[in-house]
């Protein structure tokens, strides 16, 4: 009888439990700790910000789901990870503290034999100040957030429909964040929405970011085969920013949020500000600041964390120049060096770099992506170390399953209006996901695999993914037969 724990019920680690719930023997115990209540399939976020859904389209209740499938759900936050237990009982162990109503702050010691960090990423919206919704911008990162955006938006647009012009700002809240294409798909929402509603001719759209060039979306940019001649991204995204009225500064480290004001630097200049009336800018983001401790109570957290407070895996971390970067210093099993028995996966895992090359402000500010973890590698990745760590308490010395991001492709369908009708998105494929300049000289990628298209066929795929992907996490029959 084994325990297996995982930690955070996101898109990564509750592929890994449904994974280990469904490969493991019924005796053995698979136990998932999260502070939320709810599954929430963030991309969908992107719609609760226009307000064309309501939260409770983009999560459910996980207890229900957890139980009929036999996994023991905690409701609470992992504080600090014990991978040697104790002096007197060597069983590691993981403190949680509850978030359940009435029990908040009651801690717990969560007993495991393999343990999956899956934690996700802290929006670290105190990087930069006045950012976020406890600031002067919005953001979509939560559905909750999303919500306020969407209200905050509405108010916009009755403001126009009595004549007002509007500034919307939308972007990268700090020169090191990631998930440019997040915030994209906002923006092309938006601009969408203010067409249906009627009010775009009152309204100037700006995108700001971190990206060197647009279509960067911290993955040093792409080479997209499109029926028969190949464009980079940038162009791509130019000319859709174009045929759109969009606005963009780039090269962007946000510096401070104001009321209706965001200052910036730029690698080539001063600072600088822009006005909004409504700014929607992700934060950067940082591990969930987990710390661990040796049996003697002393503190090892930086054996298992890198500085950004991710985990350390088994990738190379030495720091090199970015020329010298390859392929092969991004981790496959994502085993932590220093424990057997411990994994991290999805956003959790440190990268050993980043994609995209970085740069810096004149005054030493970041202007540098980091790498993007999307959903399809996430899931992927928490599918394949559940198997390594079914196959080790199965007697494997050594992980079994690999899941390199330079190894791996990936889709992502970026909507950019949403509408059964008039709707488009972007359909993108990218192989392999972190470029390999050696198997793939000149663009670093495979162009047979590695396409763009824009249509209203995307949207409809998206529409699609959206029940397909909350139907697969809600573990409805058959949900294993959908890819992740
Ligand atoms: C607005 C938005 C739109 C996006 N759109 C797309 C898209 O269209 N396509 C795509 O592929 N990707 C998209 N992404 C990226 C995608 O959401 C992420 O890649 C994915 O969610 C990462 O999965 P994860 O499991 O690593 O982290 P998460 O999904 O963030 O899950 C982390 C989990 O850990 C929990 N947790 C946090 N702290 C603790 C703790 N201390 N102890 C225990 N649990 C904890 C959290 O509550 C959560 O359940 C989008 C992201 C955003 C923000």
């Amino acid at each position: 009888m084994s325990r297996v724990v995982v930690l955070g019920a996101g898109i990564s680690g509750h592929t890994a439990a449904a994974f280990l719930r469904r490969w493991l023997g019924r005796n053995d115990h698979v136990i998932v700790v999260s502070p939320k209540p709810t599954y929430n399939w963030i991309p969908s976020n992107i719609w609760v910000g226009v307000g064309l859904m309501t939260p409770s389209q983009v999560v459910f209740p996980l207890a229900p789901v957890y139980e009929r499938h036999g996994i023991e759900f905690k409701q609470a936050r992992a504080v600090a990870i014990h991978p040697e237990g104790r002096v007197d009982d060597p069983t590691p162990f993981v403190i949680a503290e509850s978030t359940l109503a009435g029990q908040e702050g009651t801690r717990e010691e969560i007993r495991y034999d393999f343990l999956i960090n899956a934690t996700g990423p802290k929006l670290n919206f105190a990087a930069t100040p006045g950012l976020g919704p406890d600031g002067h911008s919005y953001s979509v990162c939560t559905e909750t957030h999303a919500a306020e955006a969407a209200r905050a938006l509405h108010e916009s647009v009755e403001r126009m429909r009595r004549g007002e012009r509007q500034r919307f700002l939308v972007g990268t809240g700090h020169g090191s964040c990631t998930c440019e294409g997040a915030a994209f798909e906002y923006i092309v929402n938006l601009e969408f929405e203010l067409r249906q509603r009627g009010v775009r001719d009152r309204a100037d759209i700006q995108w700001i970011t971190n990206e060197y060039e647009l279509g960067d979306f911290g993955m040093g940019g792409m080479h997209l085969k499109r029926g028969g001649y190949v464009t980079p991204s940038s162009i791509f995204m130019e000319s859709l920013f174009a045929e759109r009225g969009i606005t963009s500064i780039t090269r962007a480290h946000v510096r401070q949020v104001a009321a209706g004001v965001a200052h910036y630097e730029t690698i080539d200049g001063p600072e600088r500000e822009v006005g909004f009336d409504f700014a929607m800018l992700l934060p950067p983001f940082t591990g969930v600041g987990l710390t661990a401790f040796d049996r003697q109570g002393a503190d090892i957290t930086s054996r298992l964390f890198r500085p950004s407070g991710f985990m350390t895996v088994d990738a190379e971390y030495a720091p090199r120049p970015y020329e010298q970067w390859r392929a092969d210093d991004w981790p496959r099993t994502y085993q932590s060096p220093a424990y057997r028995n411990l994994f991290a996966a999805g956003i959790a895992f440190a990268p050993p770099h980043a994609i995209s090359r970085p740069y810096q402000t004149p005054s030493g500010a970041p202007v540098a992506p980091a790498p993007p973890r999307t959903g399809m590698p996430s899931a992927m990745i928490g599918k394949t170390v559940a198997r390594s760590v079914v196959d080790m308490l199965a007697g494997a010395q050594a992980p079994t399953h690999t899941a390199s991001m330079a190894k791996m492709g990936a889709a992502c369908v970026a909507s950019a209006g949403a509408n059964l009708l008039t709707g488009t998105a972007v359909s993108m494929t990218v192989f392999p996901i972190v470029p390999d300049f050696d198997r793939f000289p000149l663009y670093g990628r495979d162009l047979g695999q590695t396409t763009g298209e824009i249509g209203l066929a995307g949207h409809w795929v998206k529409v699609l993914l959206h029940h397909a992907f909350i139907y697969k996490a809600k573990l409805k029959p058959g949900w294993s037969l959908i890819p992740e």
